[in-house]
């Protein structure tokens, strides 16, 4: 069922039809850009996963897609059609198993293109996001082993998150937040779930970077407030709760005889 995703390499979007099949001969025939497709896909897939229904709501994709309503049905149907999710008019939107290899690609793509934006070139970690959501499309699969060669197969990104294997494995830990890890444990910062820049950046000025130590020593939401001790020699910040929700931490677990 890769016809119509094989139809889709074409950068014109202007001429959306679904595809009927073979059968009739495509007499109605998708054409929608590769990196289209794929965008849908991962927008997808990350709406499901956050999800407690596993389904994407159709609202929801057009949201992060950027297109009206009547754009995201019109396209998901165009996925539906060819084999990569299967869509139910009131419920929403889930991923086939295809779907769901060819989202894990296109997020191995994303993450091994930010690593190497910032360990070979030198990049921000701010600014690697941008960069990757154009390459991740262009990219070739030759090209990609090269560079997850050249990075030592990395696991995770520059924001911590997860690096689907070459299999299409993601490997999943259960992270809490800022927002919600308990009082007075020492934690490290694991991930971080916002990539704009201006909170990136933020975060780089109060040291709160994957690998940093922090101990929460105090929460209110009266306040929309978490206080935190940061680092060692620690300095105390004090972060609200939307942020604070948006950083994922660890246990801190000190390996006997290893400096961390
Ligand atoms: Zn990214």
């Amino acid at each position: 069922m890769r016809r119509a995703y094989a139809r889709c390499a074409t950068r014109d979007n202007t001429d959306l039809k679904i595809g009927l099949g073979a059968a009739a001969g495509w007499m109605n025939v998708v054409v929608m850009p590769s990196s289209t497709v794929e965008d849908y896909i991962k927008h997808i897939y990350a709406l499901a996963e956050a999800s407690e229904s596993g389904e994407a709501s159709m609202g929801r994709v057009a949201e992060a897609l950027g297109v009206v309503p009547g754009t995201a049905t019109t396209m998901v149907k165009a996925l539906a059609e060819a084999g990569l999710a299967s869509y139910s008019p009131r419920v929403g939107v889930q991923l086939t198993p295809q779907g769901r290899a060819l989202a894990l690609h296109v997020l191995r793509r994303h993450r091994l293109i930010e690593q190497f934006l910032v360990e070979v070139l030198g990049f921000d970690w701010s600014e690697v996001h941008e960069e990757a959501e154009l390459l991740e499309h262009v990219i070739s699969d030759r090209l990609l082993e090269r560079i997850d060669q050249r990075l030592g197969y990395p696991t995770q990104d520059p924001h911590g998150d997860p690096i689907p294997s070459a299999e299409g494995e993601l490997p999943t830990a259960p992270l809490q937040t800022l927002a919600d890890c308990d009082f007075g444990v020492p934690h490290e910062v694991a991930r971080v779930s916002d990539q704009d820049n201006d909170f990136l950046n933020y975060l780089t000025e109060v040291g709160l970077n994957p690998g940093a130590r922090i101990v929460v020593t105090a929460r209110s939401a009266g306040a929309d407030s978490v206080t935190l001790l940061v680092g060692d020699p620690s300095r105390e910040l004090t972060l609200g709760l939307s942020a604070a929700g948006k950083l994922f931490v660890r246990l801190f677990v000190e390996v006997e005889g290893v400096v961390r």
